[in-house]
């Protein structure tokens, strides 16, 4: 149950949702956009957020659009996880989604949320972080392409009231060979003590990581292109947590890494 009342609308363009988040937050109603709720709703039960309203995002045109356009390969924030699955449309993606949570969960999930949500793995953005991926940000001023290299940095960087509205990358992006080695360990249905993927792209093989270091990140090539050379900028960050101590994670995730390099040749 969530303890409190709020106001829920139903946005059905993007002008609406942009004009609701400003309503509700001048009239201090903290809102949220709403895609598949499933963080919101569990973290309102639990009172680690408490928002006076919602803007449901599900019906805008925009965030539910899947397909090519323009040469690139273009995804909806309120698309599921399971509906990437499906398409298969990019399978560096399809794999990425694959891994998260089961079929029934995934349903639910929303590609948009697992970016912009709090949960720290945000594992779906690793295809984008490999691939030169854009984001389609709108907000009172403006609807724009950003590179997510200058606006991902541990998290989206959205300014408040701004929607995410889609995420691409070019269409040549979805033929990379690709690798990824996800490790838990508790079952296949868990959060991941680390993910790795990786693209063979022209310039060179890239990897990204996410669970290792709470939150995801691209690895900067270095001199050294084995797995210790391109983590050694992160000696003494692996996180301990519940799932594992640093230093299992840091075994772990030379060898995940090691793993995605040897897959892809290097
Ligand atoms: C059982 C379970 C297992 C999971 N396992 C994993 C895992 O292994 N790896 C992993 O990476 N993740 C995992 N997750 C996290 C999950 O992927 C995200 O919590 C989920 O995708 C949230 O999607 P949602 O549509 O329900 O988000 P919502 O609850 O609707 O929103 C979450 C947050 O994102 C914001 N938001 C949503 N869409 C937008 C948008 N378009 N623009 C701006 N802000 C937006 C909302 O305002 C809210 O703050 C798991 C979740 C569950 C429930």
């Amino acid at each position: 149950m969530i303890p409190f009342d709020f106001d829920y609308c139903k946005a059905e363009t993007v002008e609406e949702a942009l004009k609701a988040y400003s309503e509700f937050a001048e009239e201090g109603k903290s809102p949220l956009y709403y895609a598949g709720g499933t963080e919101i709703v569990t973290f309102c039960r639990k009172g680690q957020v408490t928002p006076g309203a919602v803007i449901d995002i599900k019906s805008i045109p925009e965030c539910r659009e899947l397909g090519k356009k323009d040469g690139m390969a273009v995804f909806g924030s309120a698309v599921t996880l399971s509906d990437i699955v499906d398409s298969k449309a990019f399978p560096l993606l399809e794999r990425a989604c694959r891994g998260i949570a089961d079929r029934t969960v995934r349903n639910r999930l929303t590609l948009g949320g697992n970016i912009c949500g709090r949960l720290p793995y945000r594992e779906a953005v690793l295809p984008f972080l490999l691939c030169d991926g854009e984001a389609l940000v709108a907000g009172k001023d403006s609807t724009r392409w950003v590179p997510l290299k200058t606006t991902f940095d541990k998290r989206l960087k959205l300014a408040p009231g701004e929607l995410l509205l889609q995420l691409r990358v070019p269409g040549e992006a979805l033929e990379l060979p690709y690798s990824l080695v996800r490790k838990t360990t508790g079952g296949k249905v868990a959060y991941p003590v680390v993910t790795a993927a990786g693209v063979k792209a022209k310039d060179g093989v890239r990897v990204a990581l996410s669970g290792a270091l709470g939150y995801p990140v691209l690895l900067e090539p270095t001199g050294d292109a084995s797995a210790e050379g391109l983590l050694e900028p992160f000696a003494g960050s692996f996180i301990f947590d519940v799932l594992a101590s640093s230093d299992y994670r840091r075994l772990l995730t030379e060898l995940s890494v090691s793993l995605v390099l040897e897959e892809l040749g290097v």
